[in-house]
Protein backbone atom coordinates (compact mmCIF):
# COMPACT_ATOMS: atom_id res chain seq x y z
CA UNK A 1 0.00 0.00 0.00
CA UNK A 2 1.52 3.49 -0.96
CA UNK A 3 0.63 6.92 0.66
CA UNK A 4 -0.82 9.54 -1.84
CA UNK A 5 0.84 12.12 -1.49
CA UNK A 6 0.43 15.07 -3.70
CA UNK A 7 3.83 15.76 -5.42
CA UNK A 8 5.00 18.14 -7.49
CA UNK A 9 8.34 18.81 -9.68
CA UNK A 10 11.02 21.10 -8.59
CA UNK A 11 11.86 23.88 -11.00
CA UNK A 12 15.21 23.27 -10.45
CA UNK A 13 15.83 20.00 -10.96
CA UNK A 14 12.59 18.46 -12.28
CA UNK A 15 12.63 15.71 -9.51
CA UNK A 16 9.05 15.22 -7.57
CA UNK A 17 9.05 16.93 -4.12
CA UNK A 18 6.16 16.96 -1.48
CA UNK A 19 3.65 20.03 -2.84
CA UNK A 20 4.17 21.95 1.17
CA UNK A 21 7.93 21.57 0.96
CA UNK A 22 9.77 24.81 1.31
CA UNK A 23 13.34 22.67 0.05
CA UNK A 24 14.05 21.08 -2.20
CA UNK A 25 15.32 17.49 -0.71
CA UNK A 26 17.12 16.58 -4.22
CA UNK A 27 18.97 19.89 -4.71
CA UNK A 28 18.40 21.67 -1.79
CA UNK A 29 16.74 24.86 -3.50
CA UNK A 30 15.05 27.18 -1.54
CA UNK A 31 11.19 26.93 -2.56
CA UNK A 32 9.87 29.27 -0.24
CA UNK A 33 10.37 32.57 -2.63
CA UNK A 34 7.58 31.18 -4.95
CA UNK A 35 5.49 31.21 -1.80
CA UNK A 36 6.71 34.26 -0.41
CA UNK A 37 5.50 36.14 -4.08
CA UNK A 38 1.43 34.70 -3.59
CA UNK A 39 1.02 35.98 -0.16
CA UNK A 40 3.05 39.71 -0.47
CA UNK A 41 0.74 41.49 -0.63
CA UNK A 42 -1.38 39.65 2.88
CA UNK A 43 2.51 40.57 4.16
CA UNK A 44 2.08 43.90 3.40
CA UNK A 45 -0.43 44.62 4.64
CA UNK A 46 -0.15 43.46 7.42
CA UNK A 47 3.10 45.75 7.58
CA UNK A 48 1.44 48.52 7.06
CA UNK A 49 -0.61 47.95 9.51
CA UNK A 50 1.46 47.67 12.30
CA UNK A 51 3.51 50.25 10.74
CA UNK A 52 0.77 52.46 11.03
CA UNK A 53 0.16 51.46 14.61
CA UNK A 54 3.99 52.02 14.83
CA UNK A 55 3.24 55.76 13.93
CA UNK A 56 0.36 56.07 15.48
CA UNK A 57 1.54 55.23 19.01
CA UNK A 58 4.61 57.43 18.51
CA UNK A 59 2.52 60.85 17.98
CA UNK A 60 0.67 60.03 21.04
CA UNK A 61 3.38 59.75 22.84
CA UNK A 62 4.58 62.79 21.30
CA UNK A 63 1.64 64.49 22.30
CA UNK A 64 1.68 63.78 26.26
CA UNK A 65 5.37 64.33 26.49
CA UNK A 66 4.77 67.77 24.63
CA UNK A 67 1.59 68.42 26.70
CA UNK A 68 3.72 66.70 30.21
CA UNK A 69 6.36 69.73 29.38
CA UNK A 70 4.72 72.73 27.82
CA UNK A 71 0.59 72.07 29.31
CA UNK A 72 1.50 72.48 32.61
CA UNK A 73 2.26 76.33 32.82
ZN1 LIG B 1 15.36 20.18 -6.72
Amino acid sequence: MTVAKETIRCPFCREPIASGATRCKHCHADLSEHKKKRSFVARYNTFRIGFLTGVLFCLILILLIYFQFYGGN
